[in-house]
């Protein structure tokens, strides 16, 4: 488990959040003497996540000219003492000079500082939300701790951190605990199979009623997420811990996630932005689409985001049991999709049916397939032959006369793949030439389901 501190000037409404977060399971350690006198200490609670948390608001009654300085040594000291902290401001009033002292101070000395801006409820906080992005600690979350809104942010904000936590806390196992499958591991080149403490991450969107949470009650083999008619209806987990074949995953779910839509307008809006986040935490990206309006604006706009943070993509087609030309549909839906996410050429396209179960198995390879090439590496001396060989075959147009040498390849990084092609006026390849060499990795090392990057660079 980790500690989360919750700091920032007075008044911001820290206590209130740490009063959430607790409930009754305060834990008041102002009795150690002299250590944590003035911070408060709670077991929190925040859907499936417990940890502790600590609060500095025990100072924000003291009026005196000393409360600077104090407030100052006091936040310091949780900082110290907490593995992420809570930076919060008052969206109300936007970005004050004491804030920035304290987001100095979170700077200097905490690795792991999620921004919130609070009393952001209603219309009133929207420029100081804005604002706070000008304090350079990243995307600020946007919540209400009176009204209980933006908790849902702060969950998933705190998911990737409070994972790297549990998976240090597995590390100080004694050794009798150590799983194999993490030992082998450590071949930096195997692709890092998913386990209990490091589940794969699997987001599952769609427009609403696509079937999202039909598909994940079928995963879970039980009746645990409502599923209806109406759009909106489901009302559960933001993100579920399952085993599927076998396979550790965390499956967000973006339906579950819509409870907080309260009227019916706002919903479409709602399930775009609660995809969005989802999209950010996921390994694999599987896109739900109804086969009887595939394609819809909404869909596309979720996929294009997958592709564009880097996400594995699955595409799975639902409710193929009520389909009645399914080789003439089959066809029809690849040409759409070539021709409507270009950008996401190679990704699998699975036809399901949430409701029977059928293909789900085969949901369940492609997924863990696209993790597999999204995690694949490529040898340097495989990519150089290669190299010569598409050079061979379509050597690099000569612009103004500038020939174009590609000297060398290599590959950068991983999930998803990057690869680095040195060579000379890497700003005259143009996109055609680089779209050829990507298209033609993808198959000659038969990675589908994965975003490819490629990068142009001189030799200096
Ligand atoms: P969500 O909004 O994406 O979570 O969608 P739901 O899971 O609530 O499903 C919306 C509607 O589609 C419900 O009436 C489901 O019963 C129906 N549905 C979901 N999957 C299938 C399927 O595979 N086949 C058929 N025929 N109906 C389905």
């Amino acid at each position: 488990s980790f500690t989360l501190a919750i700091v920032g000037r007075p008044n911001v409404g820290k206590s209130t959040l740490f009063n959430r977060l607790v409930g009754k399971r305060l834990a008041l350690v102002d009795d150690q003497p002299g250590v944590t006198r003035d911070l408060r200490e709670g077991a929190a609670k925040l859907a499936d996540l417990r940890f502790t948390v600590i609060d500095t608001a025990g100072l924000e009654e003291i009026t005196d000219d000393s409360l600077q300085g104090r407030m100052r040594r006091l936040t310091e000291r949780a900082v110290d003492m907490a593995d992420i902290c809570l930076f919060m401001i008052d969206a109300r009033v936007g970005v004050t000079p004491s804030d920035l002292v304290f987001a100095d101070i979170l700077r200097k000395r905490s690795a792991n500082v999620i921004l919130a801006a609070n009393k952001a409820e209603g219309k009133a906080g929207e420029a100081g939300v804005l604002e706070a992005y000008s304090l350079g600690l990243g995307e600020p979350i946007s919540m209400s701790a009176e009204h209980g809104e933006g908790l849902h942010d702060l969950y998933t904000a705190l998911l990737p951190l409070a994972d790297q936590f549990a998976e240090r806390a597995e590390e100080d196992a004694p050794e009798t605990d150590v799983d194999l499958s993490e030992e082998e591991a450590e071949d930096p080149d195997a692709i890092p199979m998913p386990t209990k403490t490091k589940p794969l991450q699997v987001a599952v969107v769609g427009r609403p009623n696509a079937g999202k949470s039909t598909l994940i009650n079928q995963i879970l083999g039980e009746d645990r997420l409502l599923t209806g008619p109406e759009a909106g209806i489901t009302r559960d987990a933001i993100s579920l811990r399952i085993d599927w074949n076998g396979v550790p995953m965390r499956i967000f779910d973006t339906a579950g996630m819509r409870k907080k839509a309260k009227v019916q307008e706002k919903l479409e809006k709602l399930s775009v932005s609660d995809g969005l986040r989802a999209v950010k935490f996921a390994e694999v990206v599987v896109v739900l689409l109804d086969a009887e309006i595939p394609f819809e604006q909404q869909d596309l706009r979720i996929a294009d985001l997958a592709e564009r943070e880097g996400r594995a993509v699955v595409i799975a087609v639902n409710k193929w049991d009520i389909e009645e030309d399914r080789q003439a549909k089959l066809k029809a839906l690849k040409e759409s999709f070539e021709r409507l996410l270009p950008q996401l050429r190679g990704a699998p396209l699975i036809t399901v049916s949430a409701k029977t179960g059928r293909g789900l198995d085969r949901l369940h390879d492609a997924i863990m397939r696209a993790y597999e090439v999204w995690n694949r590496r490529v040898s340097t001396a495989q990519l150089n032959r290669w190299l010569s060989g598409m050079m061979e075959a379509h050597p690099p147009p000569a612009p103004q006369g500038k020939r174009i040498k590609l000297r060398y390849m290599t590959q950068a990084k991983t999930r998803p793949p990057g690869f680095v092609v040195m060579c000379s006026h890497p700003d005259k390849v143009p996109e055609s030439y680089s779209r050829y060499l990507v298209n033609n990795l993808r198959i000659d090392f038969d990675m589908p389901g994965t975003p490819i990057r490629l990068w142009m660079r001189g030799q200096n």
